[in-house]
């Protein structure tokens, strides 16, 4: 789920173990070139210009998931003018974008900033290991030309929102593109957190109100008691957007059929569920859950330490307590990806330049006195539970929570103190 994004104020070292070794330094390193690998190259190249980096990516394109997933139909559940980057508008309004789009939109961007340039492909971080005698990362790579494959889960609460937004087609018929996108952010930011915080503290409400939208859409209550009405709450697990109703319709118009039921074998025919009904099909597609992998399944050492990932705290949800200098890009689990990845971008850029100002070579998340573990994603998702042993924990206080709340880490990540729960070394000076 999330690209590990490694960042190394001071200079690492990446060698790769199959091929001659790779002595090249970098001020930071960025490790993958997805979503918030590109993101975070932008921000970096923005305010620190003078700061030499490099992006490593284990597979042989940019996008990640969006690269990745390639089913008929893959596209996102959440809107482009937040899962844009607030840097590079999304200039139609189409608000659900295909997997493709998403994918072109970010290669063009990293076409567009010249971050394309900067990738080096097929080139998989297997180890990260910190040496405090030297100050810097060194990273052991292998050279890769496997193409990964995966599936999608299957949906749960799906609501349907219509395909193209007017007001921000209008927003962006009368308003200067980065005006009308910033707008439709906000506006984005605001619905989707009403709706989600309404659906915390009145699940009985927004079920009704999902119920009532796909019986709507559906025309028949018993369709939707069968196989749209999960037993868990909405926003335990992620709502699934319908663009412009086009599920509903592929259902009534007879060209899709749903159903709900578990798998007793494969059969000739296609599928035998526990039921006893036999599903005839040419392809069966396992969207059974994802597997999180934590930091990109990076071995990750200090000091020639590993770094135990489940008693690590989250330090604002984007470093790790006792690694120094590295930074990860996780997004929310309940708004687009991008708003979160990006405010961590950003932070680190400032954190940066708060080193840059007061001369320090090292900072690392220190946690002072006892703290309760929490997961970290508050999430009741089967793909969740089964990562949470292998992912890092957050506290029970500031600044080792990841909150889940876009307003909340705007003001933080733009405003709090960078020095709280951080030790800070000047360089050593080796000869
Ligand atoms: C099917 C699906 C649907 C989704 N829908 C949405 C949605 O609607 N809205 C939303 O906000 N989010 C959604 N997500 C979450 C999605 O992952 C984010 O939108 C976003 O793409 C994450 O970007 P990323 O760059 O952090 O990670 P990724 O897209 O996973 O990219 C990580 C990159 O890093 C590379 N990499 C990983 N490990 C290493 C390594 N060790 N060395 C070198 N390279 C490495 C990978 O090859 C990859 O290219 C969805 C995810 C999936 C799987």
């Amino acid at each position: 789920m999330s690209a590990p994004t490694a960042h190394s104020p001071g200079p690492a070292d990446h060698g790769a173990p199959t091929t001659a070794p790779d002595t090249s330094h970098h001020d930071v390193v960025i490790v993958g070139a997805g979503l918030s690998g590109i993101g975070a190259a932008y921000r970096l190249q923005e305010s620190h210009p003078q700061r030499s980096y490099t992006i490593l990516e284990g597979r042989q394109a940019i996008g990640g998931t969006w690269d990745l997933f390639r089913y008929p139909g893959v596209r996102s559940d959440s809107d482009m003018f937040t899962l844009g980057y607030p840097f590079r508008p999304w200039r139609t309004p189409t608000a659900i974008a295909s997997g493709p789009e998403i994918r072109d939109y970010i290669r063009d961007t990293a076409h567009e900033h010249g971050i394309d340039r900067r990738i080096e492909f097929g080139t998989k971080v297997v180890a990260a290991q910190w040496d405090s005698t030297v100050q810097r990362w060194t990273l052991a790579t292998e050279v890769t030309d496997a193409e990964g494959e995966s599936a999608r889960h299957t949906p749960t609460y799906v609501v349907s929102q219509p395909a193209e937004d007017v007001v921000v087609r209008e927003l962006q018929r009368r308003l200067p593109a980065m005006a009308a996108s910033r707008l439709a952010r906000a506006k984005s930011v605001a619905m989707n957190s009403t709706l989600y915080q309404l659906s915390r503290r009145r699940p009985g409400l927004v079920k009704r109100i999902l119920r009532a939208g796909n019986v709507e859409g559906l025309g028949d209550e018993r369709l939707v008691d069968e196989h749209f009405t999960p037993r868990y709450n909405p926003w335990d697990q992620r709502l699934c957007l319908i663009p412009g109703g086009d599920l509903y319709e592929a259902i009534t118009s007879g060209r899709a059929q749903v159903v709900t039921d578990t798998i007793d074998r494969f059969v000739p025919e296609g599928i035998r569920t526990s039921s006893g009904q036999i599903i005839e099909a040419d392809i069966v597609v396992t969207a059974t859950g994802l597997e999180m992998l934590a930091l990109g399944g990076v071995d990750v050492s200090v000091d020639g330490q590993p770094v135990d990932l489940a008693h690590s705290f989250v330090y604002r949800g984007m470093m790790l307590s006792g690694v120094p200098n590295a930074a990860m890009c996780v997004g929310y689990t309940n708004a687009s990806w991008t708003l979160r990845a990006d405010l961590a971008s950003r932070y680190v850029c400032r954190l940066l330049a708060y080193m840059d100002r007061h001369g320090y070579a090292v900072a690392v998340p220190t946690p002072s006195g006892r703290m309760e573990e929490r997961p970290l994603l508050p999430l009741d998702a089967g793909y969740v539970h089964r990562a949470e042993g292998a992912f890092p924990k957050q506290g029970t206080r500031a600044p080792w929570q990841m909150h889940q709340n876009y307003a909340r880490d705007l003001v933080m990540m733009r405003t709090a103190d960078v020095g709280a729960g951080m030790a800070f070394a000047p360089p050593r000076h080796t000869a």
